[in-house]
Parts: structure tokens; sequence; C-alpha cells
């Protein structure tokens, strides 16, 4: 049986990660890699992740 992990882009629009479904932070029916994208940034913090310069 072969594990498939499905991986979708983070719903934050300026974020350019993507992240497994199983991971992913779910607010609202949408898929965030994280807890600041899925917040909307309230405090202009970043998703952390390399290369990504989303902040709000
Ligand atoms: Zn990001
Ligand atoms: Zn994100
Ligand atoms: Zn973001």
């Amino acid at each position: 049986m072969e594990a498939t992990v499905e991986m979708v882009k983070c719903a934050c629009s300026d974020c350019v990660c993507v992240v497994g479904t199983v991971k992913a932070i779910e607010r609202d029916g949408r898929l965030y890699c994280s807890d600041a994208c899925a917040d909307h940034h309230p405090e202009g913090a970043g998703c952390h992740h390399a290369g990504c310069e989303c902040h709000g």
C-alpha cells in the first residue's frame, strides 16, 4: 500500500509554502502552513519557513 501525501499550497496569498494536508492548519475551510498564516499574521509574524517572506 502506497502512502500518498497530498500537498496543498498555503491559503495565505503571500505565502509560497506547500504543506501536507495532514499537517496543515485548517481555518474556515482553508488550509494554512502555520498558525501565523491561519491567523493572518496578527503581529506581522512570518510563518518561519525558509524562503518565504509572508508576514501580512
Ligand atoms: Zn509561508
Ligand atoms: Zn503559509
Ligand atoms: Zn502567510
